[in-house]
């Protein structure tokens, strides 16, 4: 007889952007080509001003534990550069700095909740979301998103209807991953009514914030009021908009009393993210917003071209994205679902696209394309997604 491991992490499921991945993989290795429009990584290198920070670092010895909290210069960068750009007053003693917004998620997750307690994830969300609520014992609560049209917006009647005695806090992700949408201030102002009227935490993943697109702006739902920010626990990185993934630089922006036991959590669990990125991290906040305004544009060429080509699908709608690099088509049932449809795509033409149920069940007759990279493959997969529409008709 084995011992055996924790009921919790028995229960853990796989990525589905994983899976399919490997699956690629598998035909790759039989001599298929493959277009890849799964995964949601920049296909640009990280700013040259972090790169000779980190090298200079690792040369100067800076490679010792660095408190809990983050380096104090970083923290101090972090707070200043959201204060600026998200409107709203953040110093060090807001600050934890993390491995990755998947770090901080995970220590504000393990922060705000007790096994039993539930969280709201409004669909469509990103999935990691549920499999994070769920290593800290609490129960992730799909609330079935509301289309107009092809467009998902926050529906305050729907999210009403799940709270219960045991709910503790809501996740919101705007700009949001799988849809590409930016919330407008009106569903910011329900969602913060909402937590205050059932005194509920607000995680608020923030990590597209600097990719938006013609006259979208990212707000911040801690910026509506100081009530707002004092149940807020903001959580970002360099990953998305600096390109910079495998770094694993983040951060939570919490009430200083939370963000104390935050830090205590990093501490326990990774005791400090890596110190040398912590320094290169300082440099790329002083210093790369030429190259974070470079990659803007570039997604917003390939933002347009992806509009274009999904336009020409026929019974394809879309709601056009005003951030991230994702978009979210939704398409004809007499195509199946967007799940038959992913799979299709992948086996009979080689394009990796993600289905819609893996961000919750009512985006089941949607697909995610990630344009995380370049024209040309996105022309080369649009060609073979052309071709599969042709064969499925309408
Ligand atoms: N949040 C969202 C919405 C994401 O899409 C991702 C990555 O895909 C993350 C968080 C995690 O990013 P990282 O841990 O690299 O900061």
């Amino acid at each position: 007889m084995k011992p055996k491991i924790s009921r919790i992490a028995e229960q853990l499921t796989g990525s589905a952007i994983v899976e399919n991945r490997r699956k690629a993989d598998l035909l790759e290795a039989k001599g298929i080509s493959i277009v890849d429009f799964g995964v949601g990584e920049p296909n640009f290198q990280a700013p040259a001003c972090a790169v000779e920070a980190a090298i200079e670092s690792i040369k100067s010895g800076q490679g010792n534990y660095i408190d809990p909290r983050g380096l104090p210069e970083l923290r101090q960068e972090i707070a200043e550069m959201v204060t600026r750009r998200h409107s709203y007053p953040v110093n060090q003693e807001n600050v934890v700095v993390t491995t990755g917004s998947y770090g901080a998620l995970t220590i504000a997750a393990r922060t705000l909740l007790d096994a039993g307690d539930q969280v709201l994830l409004p669909e469509p969300f990103w999935g990691p979301y549920r499999n994070i609520v769920q290593l800290t014992g609490a129960v992730p609560v799909s609330v079935p998103g509301t289309a107009v049209g092809a467009k998902f917006v926050v529906d305050p009647e729907a999210l009403r209807a799940q709270i219960t005695p045991l709910t503790r806090a809501l996740v919101i992700n705007s700009p949001n991953n799988p849809t590409g949408r930016v919330l407008a201030i009106n569903e910011l102002h329900a969602v913060a009514e909402i937590a205050l009227e059932n005194n509920l935490w607000i995680i608020s993943d923030e990590v597209y914030s600097e990719l938006v697109f013609d006259s979208a702006k990212h707000i911040s739902i801690a910026s509506l009021s100081p009530e707002v920010a004092a149940r807020c626990v903001v959580v970002s990185s360099l990953s998305k908009s600096f390109a910079m993934t495998g770094w694993r630089l983040g951060y939570c922006i919490a009430p200083p009393e939370v963000a104390q036991v935050i830090a205590r959590i990093n501490h326990y669990s990774v005791r400090c993210p890596t110190s040398f990125v912590q320094y290169a991290a300082v440099a790329t906040l002083r210093g790369a917003w030429d190259d974070v305004e470079r990659m803007r544009k570039a997604y917003l060429g390939r933002r347009n071209l992806v509009i274009e080509r999904i336009s020409g699908l026929p019974g394809v709608s879309m709601d056009p994205p005003q951030g991230t690099f994702y978009a979210f088509p939704r398409i004809p049932e007499s195509w199946g679902t967007g799940k038959s449809f992913a799979e299709r795509l992948l086996n009979e033409e080689g394009v990796i696209v993600s289905a819609g149920d893996a961000y919750g069940k009512s985006a089941s007759q949607h697909f995610r394309i990630s344009f995380a990279t370049s024209e040309k493959i996105l022309r080369e997969g649009f060609d073979r997604i052309d071709r599969m529409t042709a064969k499925l008709g309408v």
